[in-house]
């Protein structure tokens, strides 16, 4: 797609709706690399059937304009139908990784998420992509697809980016009322305690994960894990507390990294 272009060629996959988090991946980007490519899909095999594929926010316009404030050079917005023309049957399995935690919610999601996501190296063919620690699983399943496929393709992690109340930013918190949102803000509450009660030396996942739990939310899943495996945390290592709340119809992902 981009023979000639400067090297490292950076990508920052995205499903539009563009936010500081988005920026943020965008900044890293072109802080690292001369040519910066930015893609706008949202992937209709990532969504499951009741999910909100036909409601996700969509705004060209004023995605355009963030890109070009954040300097990105080539936008690639394909439609569906480019990527997924009559008769398209592919899809990717990396493995147990893609159905625990988000995967068991959300079967064949990760499937579509690395379906898509090798689909968009081979055409952009970059030689670093970014991804947001906001999405955890996601990232430790696209570093697996990685590693095990032999792509030449280096994933870098962008922290979660926040507004000034805690709660980490989304796409799909433009779908909470004000009231929700309120409510929304026990989940980073929860987990920026447990971090608290880490940096004063706790380390018992079990006591952690009481110390996140916030009583008035309904969790998919509130758990101490692996970063990479998604299994048991190893003793001593970095563990990830990863949480799903439901929030009226919207489910509300965060965690944190702990040592
Ligand atoms: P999405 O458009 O939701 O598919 O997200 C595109 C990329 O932006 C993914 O790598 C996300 O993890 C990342 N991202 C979304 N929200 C945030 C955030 N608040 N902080 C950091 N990265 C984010």
């Amino acid at each position: 797609m981009l023979a000639g272009a400067p090297r490292p060629v950076g990508f920052v996959p995205t499903m539009g709706a563009l936010h500081d988090g988005h920026a943020e991946l965008l900044r890293r980007c072109r802080a690292e690399c001369p040519t910066v490519v930015a893609s706008i899909f949202v992937n209709p095999l990532q969504f499951g059937a009741n999910e909100d594929l036909s409601r996700y926010p969509r705004d060209l316009r004023k995605d355009q304009r963030l890109l070009e404030r954040e300097g990105t050079d080539v936008l690639f917005a394909p439609e569906a139908g480019d990527l997924y023309p009559e008769g398209f049957s592919a899809s990717v399995d990396i493995g147990p990784l893609a159905s625990v935690y988000e995967g068991a919610v959300r079967p064949g999601h990760f499937a579509g998420v690395c379906t898509v996501v090798l689909k968009l190296f081979h055409i952009v063919r970059p030689d670093v992509a970014y991804f947001g620690q906001k999405d955890a699983q996601q990232l430790a399943v696209i570093r697996k697809m990685v590693r095990d496929l032999d792509l030449d393709v280096g994933i870098e992690a962008v922290p979660i980016v926040r507004a000034k109340d805690g709660l980490a930013l989304s796409s799909r918190n433009a779908y909470l009322s004000p009231e929700e949102r309120g409510e929304a803000l026990g989940l980073s509450r929860g987990l920026l305690r447990a971090r608290a009660l880490f940096e004063k030396g706790e380390r018992s996942p079990d006591r952690l994960v009481e110390a996140a739990r916030e009583k008035a939310l309904a969790y998919d899943y509130l758990a101490a894990v692996d970063p990479a495996t998604f299994g048991a945390p190893a003793p001593g290592a970095p563990l990830l507390l990863v949480a799903v709340a439901r929030v009226g119809g919207t489910r509300l992902l965060d965690n944190v990294l702990l040592g």
